[in-house]
């Protein structure tokens, strides 16, 4: 089974994708994207992503290197390797998939039911102002532009297989662990 992490930004993606890698480190690795923005904080290439240039963006997009890319952002491209999955399932692991809303739909109609698509929903957008002021790594300009796009990507919502609500941590872990015991193949 290939997961496929879908939310707005500051919900809470990465944090239960983290999770997962720590509970199960030989079961799931997760699927590093392409991007065109800049590393943040301690970000290393090849590791949260592949960070690249537009003019190789573009030169992988007309290579067909992609299952699937999107503008995420103005001027900022994201985009999924198809060498990815076919990495990590060589190396007998699950791939996990943290992608924007969009991306995430695309990614399960591509997919079918070799995929599960998990929507983490934030308990409020005053609380997800919050997480992305307290991650401290994103600029007062971008956190406008994301907070804009988030209740946009909640309409998304009711397209996704799953949905986590991440209010309280240990309760979203929860969820998530349930999902993952009832569909893991
Ligand atoms: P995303 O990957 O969706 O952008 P993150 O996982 O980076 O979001 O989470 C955004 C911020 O919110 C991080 O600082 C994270 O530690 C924090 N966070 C995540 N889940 C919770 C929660 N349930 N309660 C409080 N803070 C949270
Ligand atoms: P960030 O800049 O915070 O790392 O990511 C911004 C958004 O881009 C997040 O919603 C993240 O899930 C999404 N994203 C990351 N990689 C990809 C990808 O390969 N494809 C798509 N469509 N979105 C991606």
């Amino acid at each position: 089974m290939i997961y496929i992490f879908c939310a707005p930004s500051g919900s809470g993606k990465s944090t239960m994708v983290k999770h997962l890698l720590t509970m199960h480190p030989d079961l799931f690795e997760l699927s590093v994207s392409c991007t065109t923005r800049a590393p943040r904080g301690q970000e290393v290439h090849g590791k949260e992503y592949y960070f690249i240039s537009v003019e190789e963006f573009q030169k992988r997009i007309e290579n067909n290197d992609f299952i699937e890319y999107e503008q995420v952002y103005d001027g900022l491209y994201y985009g999924t390797l198809k060498q990815e999955i076919d990495r990590i399932e060589a190396a007998g692991r699950q791939v996990l998939f943290d992608v924007d809303v969009k991306g995430g739909i695309n990614l399960k109609k591509i997919l079918g039911d070799k995929a599960t698509s998990i929507f983490i929903c934030p308990p409020s957008i005053e609380e997800l102002r919050r997480r992305l002021e307290g991650r401290g790594d994103t600029s007062p300009e971008m956190i406008e532009k994301r907070l804009a796009k988030a209740e946009y990507e909640l309409s998304f919502k009711p397209q996704f297989d799953r949905i986590v609500i991440n209010d309280d941590l240990t309760n979203a872990f929860k969820q998530l662990d349930a999902i993952i015991d009832t569909t893991t193949k």
